[in-house]
């Protein structure tokens, strides 16, 4: 059995969580290769080391002062090997990176120390070996990740199931520079090894029990998602759900390697487990998966008559779009209309352009805005078998005097959107939540 254990920031913030990490890979033999974040934040007033990082660049940039900044996250660092007793001499190495930025260091470089350092303080603690990120995790010239290098590295440093601890969010490039990933990389590295070694199960170690049904702001104590499909998560995080990097996913997507949502701080919590296919339901999972949403979108709703009989009228509105660069949403269409859903701001400042360029484009008899639309996703991979859940949902919003502005349901029948007021954001995904899973929970 081979797990992939990665650990995020908060996971990582002082030497007690050090010693939670330290525990929980002690429990379980089959948890041998580690990835971890950077040092991160025990609580709201504290710093992430990765943003700190990024501070002493901006200031590199502007050539002020970073000294303040960076002994912060020098106490950082010598605070936990203290608290931990470890020997690691991470004042060299802190000394090292110091002369770098004084003189010369790219900026992935220097951002990628956080989770080197943390890792190499971790290696000691668990007794295990360090592997540095840059010599296994490689990127092509097109900034891909180069499995094929990845799969041969990792499979050397893993022979004779050898436990490591590895830095996530950075590897190298084929020139062997450091290149970091987006921001929360390290969630894909923990992808990467779990592809590359055949994993298992991927365990990423969060700071929560995994996912809730809807956001515990809206829903009081919402209930917690056991099981999800990748593609259920995906509709979820893009409507603003985010506790696993969007791109951790793709790596593992194929093989069907199982990726656990667990809470350092409560490990005995199953957390969320998130899969290619569930196929273990039973009658009693509830229908929908979960709820999630974003406000501040615009539709722009075009009228031409006799438009269902014209051709292209959609493509040269949509063409505008495309070279003013904007990402569309949804396009929900009438016979003698349609309307394009944007977020509000990537147009605002150019809207009078966008119209214009659309009454040359097609000469439409009106266009009409509305701002302040909130965008509903309903998520379930029951829907599509079970008859009357759009009707269901729509009737649960209208007796509660929501007024619905738009409908649209991807094409796997995994969700239902609603575009509803932006002050009814709230209103409509309690509601949502109340009918489908409260109301079940009282029958
Ligand atoms: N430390 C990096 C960040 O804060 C990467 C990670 O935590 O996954 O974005």
């Amino acid at each position: 059995m081979i797990k992939i254990t990665k650990f995020g920031g908060s996971s990582l913030a002082n030497a007690q969580q050090f010693q939670k990490v330290k525990h929980i890979i002690e429990s379980d033999p089959a948890r041998r290769f580690v990835v971890v974040s950077a040092v991160g934040r025990a609580n709201k007033h504290d710093n992430k080391v990765t943003d700190l990082l990024y501070l002493c660049h901006a200031h590199m940039q502007y050539h002020v002062d970073c000294s303040n900044v960076f002994q912060m996250i020098r106490d950082r660092y010598v605070q936990i090997r203290n608290d931990l007793h470890l020997k690691f001499p991470i004042e060299r190495e802190l000394d090292a990176l110091w002369n770098q930025i004084k003189t010369s260091i790219s900026l992935d470089e220097l951002v990628s120390r956080g989770e080197y350092l943390t890792a190499r303080l971790m290696a000691e603690y668990l007794g295990y070996a360090f592997v540095d990120a840059k010599d296994v995790i490689r990127f092509r010239y097109d900034g891909a990740i180069d499995f094929d290098f990845c799969e041969k590295s990792l499979q050397r440093v893993a022979r004779n199931n050898q436990p490591f601890v590895m830095p996530g969010f950075y590897g190298s490039a084929p020139d062997g520079r450091i290149r970091v990933m987006t921001r929360g990389g390290s969630d894909i590295t923990g992808s990467i090894l779990a592809k590359c070694l055949h994993a298992d199960l991927y365990e990423n170690w969060t700071d929560v029990s995994g996912f809730l049904m809807a956001d515990p702001r809206i829903v009081r104590n919402p209930r917690p998602i056991r099981k999800i499909t990748y593609g259920e998560l995906r509709e979820l995080s893009y409507m603003g759900a985010s506790v696993l990097h969007e791109d951790a996913i793709f790596p593992i997507r194929e093989t069907n390697i199982p990726i656990n949502i667990l809470n350092t701080n409560e490990p005995d919590n199953p957390g969320t487990i998130i899969l290619n296919e569930v196929t273990d339901d039973t009658k009693e999972d509830a229908i929908i998966t979960g709820i999630a949403g974003k406000k501040d979108f615009t539709a722009i709703a075009i009228y031409k008559n006799h438009m269902s009989d014209a051709v292209g009228t959609v493509r040269k509105a949509l063409s505008v779009f495309e070279r003013y660069r904007i990402s569309i949403e949804h396009i929900p269409s009438g016979i003698d209309s349609f309307s394009i859903v944007v977020a509000t701001k990537d147009i605002k400042d150019i809207i009078y352009d966008i119209l214009n360029d659309i009454r040359k484009e097609i000469e439409p008899d009106q266009i009409k805005i509305s701002d302040e639309i909130a965008l509903i996703s309903t998520v379930g991979r029951h829907m599509s078998a079970h008859p009357g859940i759009s009707g269901r949902l729509f009737a649960a919003i209208g007796k509660n005097n929501i007024n619905i502005r738009m409908i649209a349901q991807g094409s796997d029948e995994i969700n239902i959107i609603v575009g509803v007021e932006n002050k009814d954001f709230e209103k409509t995904i309690s509601v949502i939540y109340n009918d489908f899973i409260q109301g079940e929970e009282l029958q």
